[in-house]
């Protein structure tokens, strides 16, 4: 079955954009999932297709109308998620991903300007998420990125099965870090027990090495680490 992927934006010559290359390009290709691409302008008002005005309440720059992007949301909606892409939003995890590629699609919302009216979020119940602290000059963007997390998740999308059951989050860790021939390069060898052939004792390097890096790096998801009860390293 294919996952289906609807774009609202002002931009629409940014998709497939990165998307149709590599895995994600094949697995577009194959049909695996599907883009259609909603440009907001067709619903803009009067001679100029207008989509935006000046914001209640002064302040700088400008915001996209309710009822243009309510029209535009109109001609796509059925039962998958409606996400707006903004700044305000819960940000994106890898639980959500996960959740949105064992469903039939989303539907992807793509502010410009300073945002979009709140009223047409809250009536058509949209789920604001963001992609992270620092702000964009588009939602094309992070819809890029959160498509781009949930493709590589869609069934026969990635090589090894199990290659996304050890990735960072996944377990609440970081991921162990990476090692490839040759041996021994610019006088750095790899980590020994790694070529020792030892299945078990690697598997305890690297879930000491994920541990001690994720306590370093991100001591906040190490807290939730340690509060889910796994064991300490
Ligand atoms: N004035 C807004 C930022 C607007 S940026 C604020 O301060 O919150 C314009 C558009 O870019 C937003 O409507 C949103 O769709 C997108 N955008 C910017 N940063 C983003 C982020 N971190 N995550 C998701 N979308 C983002």
């Amino acid at each position: 079955m294919t996952w289906r992927a609807d774009i609202l934006t002002l931009f629409p010559a940014m998709f497939p954009g990165p998307l149709g290359e590599s895995l994600a390009g094949k697995a577009l290709a194959d049909q695996t999932w599907s883009l259609k691409i909603t440009d907001i302008r067709d619903f803009g008002l009067g001679r100029h297709r207008s989509v935006d005005d000046t914001p209640f309440g002064g302040g700088a720059g400008m915001v996209m109308r309710p009822d243009v992007v309510d029209a535009a949301i109109g001609a796509v909606a059925d039962d998958r998620p409606l996400i707006m892409l903004t700044p305000r939003g819960a940000p994106l995890t890898q639980k959500r991903v996960r959740e949105l590629a064992a469903g039939p699609g989303a539907i992807l919302l793509c502010g410009r300007f300073e945002g979009i009216d709140q009223r047409v979020i809250e009536a058509r119940a949209a789920e604001e998420i963001s992609i992270g602290d620092y702000i964009l000059s588009g939602g094309e963007l992070a819809a890029l990125v959160l498509l781009d997390a949930v493709i590589r998740l869609l069934p026969g999308v990635m090589g090894a099965a199990e290659s996304a059951e050890e990735e960072s989050f996944s377990t609440l860790l970081l991921e162990y870090p990476h090692y490839t021939r040759p041996a021994v390069w610019a006088g750095r060898a790899v980590p020994e027990i790694l070529t020792s052939g030892n299945h078990r004792a690697i598997a305890a390097w690297r879930h000491a090495a994920a541990a001690q890096a994720t306590k370093i790096r991100r001591p906040d998801l190490y807290d939730q680490y340690i509060a889910s009860g796994a064991p300490a390293p």
